[in-house]
């Protein structure tokens, strides 16, 4: 079985996340920030090793900063209505996952903000930062708040230019949120540097961890509303939430195994270096573009943009046609619209949305001929017929 659909989860995990789990579920696995007792604090302990990591990899000083979510999708929503007000207009970019354009669609709907989506793509990646910060300045209104940036489409791998972006917030006040999907583990990111506000990120994708594990990194200061309240293991007897983090935005009881092995991923990721597997990503990335920019019948889309995920389609075979035959020689990837309409159209990919691939660690080019053999051998049949 050949897995190339790391942008939806990473897999295989590396061992050393799953002798991690493993161990906190046989050694240490008590209720973290609960009780006082010897699991409980063992526990409390492995959580505040993530967060340090985390906090040290994204460039936040204080671990605190750093809130357990239980997916991306769960910490965008945490800062889109924690942070939001009645009235507030917010810019959003053309390539936005549904993570982002859903909750943004839903407050629009119950009439509580306006938005805009802001340009980022078709310009070369040269041209792009100051299309990009133009296009953002002409849609700022007097009661805009904030803006959300997908770091790295989940579609192909188009990156948005976080630092110019960031500062550019930073001069208008805008709140900068980032959906980091896409880039965490894999660019890098420094909340400091690039002013960003609230950064979400999956633990399950490019930092290896399980799922059930995500993190909204929020700048220091900031305080939002709570999406959910509960117990919390502090000020036990007050009804409202403590009013600092992470304790005010971590309800019920954390997911200790899933974060546990996420601390595993990161250090992982920290061994190997952002960089080092950016350049390996990439450097299939070309490869795959090659064998399949060769192959009669594939058109690719933003072929340019060289990344970890790789988007294309069959000529006259639907996407999710191609994906089923695929999956019958073994080889696992996405196809359909990939929850980001706003990219599709974007990128134009047609009524049938697209096949990805999404890269790990753990690919190598043999995965890559073996693909492009089925797709060979795909569209040898369907011509046939
Ligand atoms: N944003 C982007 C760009 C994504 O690619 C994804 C998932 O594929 C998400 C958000 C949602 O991530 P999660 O599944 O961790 O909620």
């Amino acid at each position: 079985m050949i897995y190339l659909d790391n942008a939806a989860t990473t897999f295989p995990k590396p061992p050393s996340v799953r002798r991690e789990v493993d161990r906190c579920l046989r050694d240490y696995c008590g209720n973290p920030g609960r009780s006082a007792h010897a699991l409980s604090l063992a526990a409390a302990e492995a959580i505040f090793d993530c967060r340090r990591e985390a906090a040290e990899l994204f460039g936040l000083p204080s671990p605190e900063q750093i809130i357990f979510t239980y997916n991306t999708t769960h910490a965008l929503n945490m800062a889109i209505k924690g942070l939001l007000r009645r009235g507030d207009h917010v810019l959003i970019s053309d390539m936005e996952h549904n993570a982002v354009y859903r909750p943004i669609w839903l407050l629009h709907a119950f009439g509580e903000i306006t938005f805009d989506i802001y340009p980022t793509y078709p310009a070369s990646p040269e041209a792009d930062v100051e299309a990009i910060l133009d296009g953002i300045r002409q849609r700022i209104r007097p009661n805009t708040r904030m803006l959300i940036a997908s770091h790295v489409s989940n579609l192909c791998s188009a990156e948005l230019p976080l630092t110019e972006i960031g500062a550019l917030c930073r001069e208008r006040g805008l709140l900068f949120v980032v959906d980091a999907a896409q880039s965490a583990g894999i660019a890098d990111i420094d909340c400091g540097a690039m002013e960003i506000d609230a950064l979400c990120a999956p633990g399950h994708k490019g930092l290896y961890g399980p799922q059930g594990s995500g993190i909204l990194a929020l700048r220091a200061g900031t305080v939002m509303a709570t999406l959910l309240e509960g117990g919390s293991g502090v000020n036990s007897l007050d009804g409202a939430m403590p009013d600092f983090a992470p304790e005010r935005y971590e309800a019920g009881t954390l997911a200790t195994p899933a974060i546990a092995g996420l601390c595993a991923g990161i250090r992982f990721v920290r061994e190997r270096g952002v960089g080092q597997i950016r350049a390996a990503e990439q450097m299939l990335y070309r490869r795959l573009r090659e064998m399949l920019g060769n192959t009669k019948g594939v058109t690719l889309y933003a072929p340019e943009r060289e990344g970890s995920t790789l988007l294309f389609n069959l000529d006259g075979i639907a996407s999710t046609q191609a994906a089923a035959m695929l999956d019958k020689a073994g080889i696992c990837l996405r196809a359909g619209f990939h929850c980001a309409p706003l990219g599709h159209r974007t990128l134009n990919t047609g009524d049938d949305g697209a096949l990805r691939v999404g890269f790990s660690v753990f690919n190598r080019t043999t995965d890559l001929e073996a693909l492009v053999r089925s797709v060979k051998e795909i569209l040898r049949e369907s011509h046939k017929n």
